[in-house]
C-alpha cells in the first residue's frame, strides 16, 4: 500500500498486539480496519479510562468528503471532525481504515488533554497521554514507540467510529450523495 499523500511505500510496524503502516516519508499513519477491530477486542486490564464523558455533543460532528483517497481500495474518504478541537481524522466510508497525518495524532493528543485537564480521569489516562506529548513534543521519532499507543487507538475506535451514531448517519449521507460514483 502507498501513502495517499505522497505515494511512498508504506512500512508495516507492530504496536503491542495490533499492526498499523506508517509512511517513512511524512509520518503519516493508516490503521486497517481488520487491526482497528482487533484492538477493540483485546482485553484491556483497565477499562475505565472509557467512562468519562469524551466527545459526547453528538452536534459536533461534521463530516466531509477528503482529498486523499484509501490506500487500499482507491476512493476517496471522509473526513470526520470534532468542533473546534481541530481534530480531523480521514476514514475510508466502506471501513477499509483510518488515515491519521502525524500532526494529527498529536492534534488529537492536544484535543484530549484539553478536555480532560477539568475531569476527574484515572491517573493512567493522564500518564498515557503525557507520554504520548513528551514524544511529540521532544521529536523523539515515530508513534509505535509509544507503548500506550492502543489508549488513543480504542478512543478513536469507541468515540468516532463504531459507537457513534451521528458519525454513522452522516457518513451515510454524504456517501448518497457522492460526486465520486
Ligand atoms: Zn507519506
Ligand atoms: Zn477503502
Amino acid at each position: 500500500m502507498e501513502c495517499p499523500i505522497d505515494g511512498t511505500v508504506l512500512e508495516t510496524h507492530p504496536i503491542n498486539e495490533i499492526i498499523i503502516e506508517e509512511c517513512a516519508q511524512c509520518g503519516g499513519i493508516w490503521f486497517e480496519g481488520g487491526e482497528l477491530r482487533k484492538a477493540m477486542e483485546e482485553s484491556d486490564p483497565d477499562l475505565s479510562w472509557l467512562d468519562f464523558d469524551l466527545w459526547s455533543d453528538q452536534e459536533s460532528f461534521a463530516v466531509d468528503w477528503s482529498s486523499r483517497k484509501c490506500p487500499q481500495c482507491g476512493r476517496n474518504m471522509a473526513t470526520i471532525s470534532y468542533a473546534d478541537t481541530g481534530v480531523m481524522v480521514d476514514y475510508c466510508a466502506d471501513g477499509h481504515g483510518v488515515w491519521l497525518d502525524k500532526g494529527e495524532f498529536q492534534t488529537i493528543i492536544e484535543a484530549l488533554e484539553n478536555e480532560i485537564e477539568s475531569m476527574d480521569v484515572s491517573d493512567y489516562v493522564a500518564a498515557s497521554l503525557e507520554e504520548a506529548r513528551e514524544i511529540f513534543v521532544g521529536g523523539e521519532g515515530f508513534v509505535s514507540e509509544w507503548k500506550d499507543f492502543l489508549t488513543v487507538t480504542r478512543l478513536l475506535q469507541y468515540r468516532v467510529l463504531v459507537e457513534n451514531p451521528k458519525v454513522a448517519e452522516l457518513l451515510n449521507a454524504l456517501q448518497s450523495s457522492s460526486p465520486f460514483k
